[in-house]
């Protein structure tokens, strides 16, 4: 099992991910941006758990800061899992209204911030790097499928770009004992929303859902807990849908 590095684990999706691992045993390290509180009792309550756990600040658009946040979980243990989870949305924009400033900040954290995640994992991972195999799951949104018209159509790209770099990865490591699996959320009631300007759009978007209510982090986390889990052992390049039937 080892040591499991949650990329965005202060808050929301990432803190509840980090919170089912550790009560599943997992060492945990958790990165984030800005909220240190937040990302402290997320470490609080994995160590009530009984396992070792810190908090990293890393942003995700730092390949730098992504290197250090690597470096610092090696100095948990052994690395065996990673969930590549932070990500931002953008204030809600036509794409006849956005600039290039806004969709580049957005790729830099949603798209080239996964890639160097995995490619920081894969490098400790992957048994062709003399690693001991392990799992990835990236955390994507239905939104790569949906398009998002009207609201943020950058973002859904970028999700459809962890898409495919979760399919392409899958194969890629597969024979080197290196699970690589997606989870694409639906509406989920987090922090999220308020932070892309539209904080009723849980309220706003939720019974629109085909099963009438947006999701819970600890819904996705539940996911992304068994795509890690060796009860997966036979799942790479899935994408899973946890997302209400929307
Ligand atoms: P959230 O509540 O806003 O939490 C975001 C987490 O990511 C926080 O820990 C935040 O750290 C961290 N973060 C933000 N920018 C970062 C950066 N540049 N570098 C490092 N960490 C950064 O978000 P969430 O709703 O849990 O979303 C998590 C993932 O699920 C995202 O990839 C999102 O796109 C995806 N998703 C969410 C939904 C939804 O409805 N909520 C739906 C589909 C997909 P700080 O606490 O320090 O800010």
């Amino acid at each position: 099992m080892g040591v499991l590095l949650v990329t965005g684990g202060s808050r929301g999706i990432g803190a509840a991910v980090a919170e089912r691992a550790a009560a599943a045993g997992w060492d945990v390290c958790v990165t984030y941006r800005s909220d240190a509180d937040a990302a402290g009792q997320v470490v609080a309550a994995a160590r009530s758990l009984g396992v070792e756990a810190r908090a990293v600040r890393a942003d995700a658009a730092v390949e730098a800061d992504i290197e250090a946040a690597f470096a610092a979980a090696d100095e948990l243990g052994p690395l065996g899992g990673v969930v590549v989870n932070a990500g931002v949305v953008v204030p809600k924009a036509r794409v006849d209204a956005m600039s290039a400033e806004r969709v580049a900040a957005m790729l830099a954290i949603n798209v080239v911030g996964a890639v160097v995640s995995c490619r920081e994992a894969v490098r400790r991972l992957s048994t062709a790097h003399g690693g001991p195999g392990g799992s990835i799951v990236l955390v994507s949104s239905a939104a790569s499928r949906l398009g998002s018209p009207g609201e943020y159509v950058d973002y859904a790209a970028s999700k459809a770009a962890v898409d495919t770099l979760g399919l392409g990865l899958a194969k890629e490591v597969a024979d080197e004992g290196v699970r690589v699996n997606v989870v694409r959320p639906g509406i989920v009631d987090t922090a999220i929303h308020a932070s892309g300007g539209q904080p009723d759009r849980v309220e706003r978007i939720g019974p629109l859902v085909p099963v009438g209510r947006a999701g819970t982090a600890d819904e996705v986390a539940a996911a992304v807990a068994w795509l890690l889990s060796d009860e997966a052992s036979y799942c790479t390049g899935s994408v899973l849908d946890v997302a209400g039937g929307r």
